[in-house]
């Protein structure tokens, strides 16, 4: 996503899998991302949860 992937919308790059399709050449952003409980707690729905509510908080379209 040239101009960064706006909170919300999900990456053009995630696969129907959940697997990042461009995972040897994905963005730097993604690569320093480090797993934390405080962003992605103990499980993905844990994740999904934490990551959403950061993302709706950081939305700038709303
Ligand atoms: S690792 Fe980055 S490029 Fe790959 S799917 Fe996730 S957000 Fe998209």
């Amino acid at each position: 996503m040239p101009a960064g992937k706006p909170a919300g919308v999900r990456c053009v790059n995630l696969g129907e899998d959940l697997r990042c399709q461009t995972y040897d050449i994905r963005p730097a952003v993604c690569r320093e991302f480090k797993a934390a409980s405080d962003t992605c707690g103990a499980s993905h729905a844990d994740a999904i949860i934490l990551i959403g509510e950061l993302e709706r908080q950081t939305r700038t379209d709303a």
